[in-house]
Parts: C-alpha cells; sequence; structure tokens
C-alpha cells in the first residue's frame, strides 16, 4: 500500500457535489486541495461496466494530465428490485441531452418499481470506489456503501444526485434532508475514504 507523501491533491471530478463533499473530507489533512476544472480537463469518457474501472480512467486520466495525485470517486445506487440499476449507470439515467436532470431519473426509478409492484421497502444501496492514483501508473482502490431504501416522495433539497428519494437505515431523514455533516459522517463515500485514510494518509 503506498502512502499520500505530496502537499496537493487533484479532486478527478467535474461534479460540484462530489467536489464539495470530497473537500470537506479531505479538511483535516491540510492538503491544498485543487479540481480537474481548474486545470481545465475534459472529462474522459467513463467506458468501463465497474465503479472500479471508471474511478480508475478518471483519477489516472487526471494525474498524468497534471503530473499530481488524484482521487476520483465512481459511484452510484444500486436498487435491489431492478437488478442493481442503475447502479454504474446512475448519472447516464439523468441525461437529457442539455444536462443532467435528477429529478426525472429519480421519477423514473421509481416509476420502474411502480410497474414491477416491487414490495416495500424497496432496498437500495449506494456504493463508492475511490482511486487514488499516481502519476507514475500506480493506484489503490477504495469501496464503500451504505445501506438503504428508496423512499418516494423526494424529501429534502440538501446533498445532490438522488440524495432526496435515498433513506438510510435507522434513519427517518433522507440524505436530502439530512444535515450533511451527519451525511458525511455515514455515506457510502465517508465509508471507502475512512479506509483510505487508514491505508495512505495515517
Ligand atoms: P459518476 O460516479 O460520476 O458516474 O456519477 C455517480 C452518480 O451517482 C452521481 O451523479 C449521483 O447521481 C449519484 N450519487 C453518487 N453519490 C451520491 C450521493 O452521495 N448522493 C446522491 N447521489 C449520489
Amino acid at each position: 500500500m503506498r502512502r499520500f507523501a505530496s502537499d496537493t491533491l487533484v479532486i478527478a471530478s467535474h461534479n460540484s457535489g462530489k467536489i464539495r463533499e470530497t473537500g470537506m473530507l479531505l479538511e483535516p489533512f491540510g492538503l491544498t486541495v485543487k479540481s480537474a476544472g481548474e486545470y481545465g480537463l475534459t472529462e474522459p469518457k467513463e467506458t468501463e461496466d465497474t465503479f472500479t474501472g471508471n474511478a480508475r480512467i478518471k483519477a489516472h486520466f487526471t494525474s498524468r494530465a497534471t503530473g499530481l495525485p488524484a482521487l476520483s470517486d465512481d459511484s452510484g445506487i444500486e436498487v435491489d428490485a431492478l437488478g442493481g440499476a442503475p447502479g454504474v449507470h446512475t448519472a447516464d439515467w439523468a441525461e437529457t441531452g442539455s444536462g443532467r436532470d435528477f429529478p426525472m431519473a429519480m421519477e423514473k426509478v421509481w416509476r420502474l418499481l411502480e410497474e414491477l409492484g416491487a414490495p416495500e421497502p424497496r432496498v437500495a444501496r449506494f456504493r463508492c470506489t475511490l482511486c487514488l492514483a499516481w502519476p507514475d501508473g500506480h493506484d489503490e482502490i477504495f469501496e464503500g456503501k451504505v445501506e438503504g431504501q428508496v423512499v418516494w416522495p423526494m424529501r429534502g433539497d440538501l446533498g445532490f444526485g438522488f440524495d432526496p428519494v435515498f433513506l438510510p437505515d435507522g434513519e427517518c431523514e433522507t440524505f436530502g434532508e439530512m444535515d450533511q455533516t451527519k451525511k458525511h459522517g455515514m455515506s457510502h463515500r465517508a465509508d471507502a475514504f475512512a479506509k483510505l485514510v487508514a491505508a495512505c494518509f495515517d
């Protein structure tokens, strides 16, 4: 396992929600945190069909282009009654051709569940794979998840993406309603991040 020994880290993402959350998680380490957009980088195509494959594409692309270590996040929501969909394609379900429409994607998930007559609770989980890559091509991978269910209607306007319809186990607030510090303590991203910190930063 390679330790992180640099003073700058680039977040390999153009997703403002992910950049904000990852930046908050990195705060205690006193690093200079940059994002891919600050280097004018384009988004590489996510051509793999696994979270790990796509996380690797993003982190290596950004690390090679900047000459700095880069951290990517590939994540999504898996709904059991939909055979794990949208999963690795979560962001794609929100594509409209002129930007992403997450309310539309959440409605699609709920409509499919209704059409199937899926029993409640409609079990789901967020998964997150983090890839920390270095310019020499080395990388380290960390996986996290949080279990819960999809609920309807959407609740809360905090967070991003599918947060308004995800109710984590044991909670009465969706990720969209929950204080974001609390979300950051229990999310799939926090789970993967804790493993990254233990392996590369502590
Ligand atoms: P990708 O990793 O860029 O392919 O996109 C993952 C997608 O999953 C995001 O665009 C969000 O819709 C969704 N997602 C991932 N993490 C979260 C989260 O913490 N809250 C809500 N939605 C999320």
